[in-house]
């Protein structure tokens, strides 16, 4: 495994190798990006670089490299929640200050990788804080989490942030077709079905692989209910589409792939009012959303979609509550109908 298995992603490539080249990374940082977007991977190729002993770091050769990457290693530790969970407590935050002061076994390195770091409670943020300033030199952190804005100031200060790179729908295209056998083939097979799935995973490749592969079970669903949304703003109906937005409140990730699938969804219905005859990426039959363009103007299109856009950019930028978001959302749609 070598810096290769990371498609696109030139940024945060160039920023490890930055660091491996003199030799020093920082004790704790961050990866940051949406589920899906590498950055397990990601964090698996820092950790080698960290403990390689080869020349050109990660060299995927060396016996580090190696165990790391076969997730063998001891000293390479996974932090994560506990099944059944909602957040990260302090309890394992103390597992990691009770073991950081234990020699490694194997490497020269301990390497704690955090997932889903947003979760950790202001407590455990707080208890990480202090290994991060009293901690062995020879530790390491490396926090995952696809909501870096809610981590605290504090902790997000002291671990820089190295972002995974999220696809457009076109390089998405490219690179499933040109890697993945099964998408070439329903590209070729059903090319609807596959633009689909490429509009629901949000620049994804993981979420794009997992849909393929049938994994992520829900995306049908998501599909379904993004299409509902879009017939209920053709209709004008306020009251329909606030219980239709407020529905998927309980998930901030199912609720930020529904709002992307409404938003390309009235992309395609713009280009086609405006006449276009580009590549659609929502709609699979072109008669259907001409159809449905009918009951928009172009200027309503535009107000709906700046609405769409800040809800979005709430939802997965801020740590404000969805369902708020939704219902003040509701409100200014209300307005634009
Ligand atoms: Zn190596």
């Amino acid at each position: 495994m070598t810096l290769d298995i990371l498609f696109g992603n030139e940024a945060l490539k160039s920023t490890l190798r930055g660091f491996a080249g003199k030799r020093a990374f920082p004790n704790a940082f961050m990866i940051s990006g949406p589920e899906g977007s590498g950055k397990s991977t990601a964090a698996l190729l820092f950790a080698m670089a960290i403990s390689c002993k080869g020349e050109d770091r990660p060299c995927g050769k060396c016996e580090s490299c190696r165990k790391i990457s076969e997730g063998i290693s001891p000293d390479v530790i996974n932090i994560g929640l506990i099944k059944d969970r909602k957040t990260i407590g302090v309890e394992s935050v103390r597992e990691i200050t009770d073991s950081a002061y234990i020699l490694p076994n194997d490497l020269d390195v301990k390497i704690y990788i955090i997932k889903d770091a947003e979760k950790l409670t202001a407590q455990a943020q707080n208890a990480l804080l202090k290994i991060f300033e009293e901690g062995p030199m020879s530790v390491y952190f490396i926090l995952l989490t696809s909501a870096p804005s809610q981590l605290l100031p504090t902790v997000r200060s002291r671990a820089p942030e190295i972002k995974t790179e999220v696809f457009t729908d076109k390089k998405l295209t490219e690179l499933l077709r040109g890697n993945v056998k099964k998408a070439a083939e329903l590209y070729a097979k059903d090319e609807a079905a596959f633009r689909k799935i490429v509009s629901a995973s949000g620049g994804s490749y993981g979420k794009a692989l997992a849909i393929l592969e049938g994994k992520n079970k829900k995306t049908p669903q998501l599909i379904k209910k993004a299409e509902n949304i879009v017939s209920l703003l053709g209709e004008k109906d306020g009251a329909h589409l606030m219980i239709a937005l407020l529905d998927e409140s309980s998930d901030r990730e199912n609720y930020s792939s529904v709002l992307s699938l409404v938003q390309n969804a009235l992309r395609d219905l713009a280009m086609i009012k405006k006449g276009g005859d580009g590549d659609m990426i929502f709609y699979s039959d072109r008669l259907l959303a001409a159809e449905l363009s009918e009951r928009f103007s172009i200027s309503t299109i535009v107000r709906l979609t700046t609405v769409l856009d800040n809800l979005y950019y709430e939802v997965t930028q801020t740590n404000i509550n969805v369902r708020t978001a939704a219902l003040v959302a509701s409100g200014r749609l209300s307005d634009v109908m």
